[in-house]
């Protein structure tokens, strides 16, 4: 089997020669990440931890911005299950580009890591893993490490330009001043949230090393109905639902606003949704209103007054036609009860759009994966680039695996440092 060569002197040749840095001078270093995210600083601590010289620079203020405020402060940070199905990509190998990242980082990996920094976490619904304390703390911890390591975490310091040297090297330019790496790793994140750091200067450093772009969309955000929809004047009420858009389907709980549908239901629909796509509801999930209309006693009642035993009666108002909504079952059509079924089972909408980057979670698109090798993150058109996190055209559904995502790619990416590129 080939066994890749070592384009970094050993773990302890480096010792000797750590960072150097001058104020005003261009500052050396084996492996710089740009972005102290989770992806950036699981990368910075793997490689560290095996002895490289690592530099982090992140442009807030702090490390692990929205991670601190993920899972709604408690990071929704793994699930229990996690294969290719929960994760999108647009590249030649879909989703299975993931697979050998997933494979050498699981969420055991990970619950051994929490275990290891003391930190609590218990396991919600649709085995996702939460933790039990302010995900702030993750992010010290992980933070910490890194630095236990010998990894330097530098703040407030936007990069602005990356080249690659004559040498192979690569400089970075920016507002902390000038860095030179042997190897980086670009760990930028998406446009998502941009209150909490969220840009899309990920895409642009990767497209000036010449890696291509799928069109990022939001995702992971509300979808919004037309003002005329019935549906936002129903604000407030939640419940759970399924929602098709083409063969695939998702069932969990929704929630209307007044501008459209959110909850966990809608915003793992929006990681399918495309504009001017219509989808599909069913608000009876595994009921059938043709079997509930046809039991024994049924046929006196309205279809009105039934159904407001399953649903809230200000949503069965809105969705039952008023002509047929408040006559006696038993004397409906069969046609009719038919229709009656459908504004249940088979509503159909066209959402208008998505509530944007400034509401999403995280974003479809980014660095093309088929430029990117699936087992080091490395790119394979430059080497010693590596490309990490959610700035790749992955993302997952809601459920913890975006922020595995980060963990897993970022370990192969650290792991991978110490190996030459076989692209070289
Ligand atoms: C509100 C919210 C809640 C979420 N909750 C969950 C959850 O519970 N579970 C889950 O799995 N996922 C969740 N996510 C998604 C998850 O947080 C991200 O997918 C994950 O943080 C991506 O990690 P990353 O390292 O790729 O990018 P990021 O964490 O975004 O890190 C990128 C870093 O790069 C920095 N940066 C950007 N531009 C520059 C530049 N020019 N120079 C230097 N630094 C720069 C940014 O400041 C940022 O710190 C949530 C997202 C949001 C917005």
């Amino acid at each position: 089997m080939h066994k890749p060569e070592r384009y970094f002197p050993t773990a302890a040749r480096l010792s000797n020669r750590r960072l150097h840095t001058a104020p005003g001078a261009c500052s050396n270093t084996d492996v710089l990440v740009l972005g102290a995210g989770a992806s950036g600083l699981m990368c910075a601590r793997e490689a560290a931890g095996q002895g490289l010289s690592v530099v982090v620079l992140e442009a807030g203020a702090s490390p692990g911005r929205k991670l601190a405020i993920s899972g709604g402060g408690r990071a929704n940070f793994s699930n229990r299950e996690i294969s290719e199905d929960h994760f999108r990509s647009d590249g030649a190998r879909g989703a299975a580009f993931c697979v050998p990242a997933l494979r050498a980082f699981t969420p055991e990996h990970m619950l051994r890591l929490l275990r290891q920094w003391n930190l609590p976490f218990e396991e919600r619904t649709h085995g996702q893993l939460f933790l039990t304390v302010p995900a702030q703390r993750l992010a010290g911890a992980l933070s910490n490490d890194c630095r236990r390591y010998g990894a330097r975490i530098v703040c407030r310091a936007v990069v602005d330009t990356v080249q690659v040297m004559a040498d192979g090297t690569f400089l970075a330019t920016g507002q902390a001043g000038q860095w030179r790496a042997q190897a980086l790793v670009l760990a930028l994140g998406s446009p998502a949230c941009p209150q909490a750091g969220g840009s899309a200067a990920g895409y642009r450093l990767a497209q000036s090393l010449g890696h291509g772009i799928v069109p990022p969309r939001p995702a992971l955000t509300p979808l919004l109905l037309a003002p005329d929809s019935p549906l936002p004047a129903l604000t407030g009420i939640s419940l759970p639902a399924r929602i098709s858009i083409g063969n695939r389907f998702w069932e969990d709980s929704l929630l209307l606003t007044h501008c459209g549908l959110s909850g966990p239901l809608a915003l793992k629909a929006s990681l399918y949704w495309q504009k001017d796509k219509e989808i599909t509801m069913d608000f009876l999930p595994g009921r059938d209103v043709r079997s509930l209309f046809a039991a024994p006693q049924a046929g006196g009642q309205t279809p009105r007054s039934l159904l407001a035993r399953h649903l809230p009666q200000r949503l069965v108002d809105s969705l039952l036609p008023p002509d047929t909504a408040r006559r006696k079952i038993a004397e409906l059509a069969r046609s009719m009860r038919q229709a009656l079924a459908e504004s249940i089972h088979c509503h159909r909408l066209r959402p208008v759009g998505t509530a944007g980057f400034k509401k999403a979670e995280v974003c479809t698109g980014g660095v093309t994966t088929d430029e990117i090798d699936p087992h080091s993150m490395g790119s394979l058109i430059c080497p010693r680039l590596f490309v990490i996190g959610e700035l790749l055209d992955v993302t997952g559904l809601l459920g913890g695996y975006n922020l595995h995502w980060a963990w897993a790619s970022g370990v192969m990416a650290g792991r991978s440092l110490l190996q030459k590129d076989t692209h070289e």
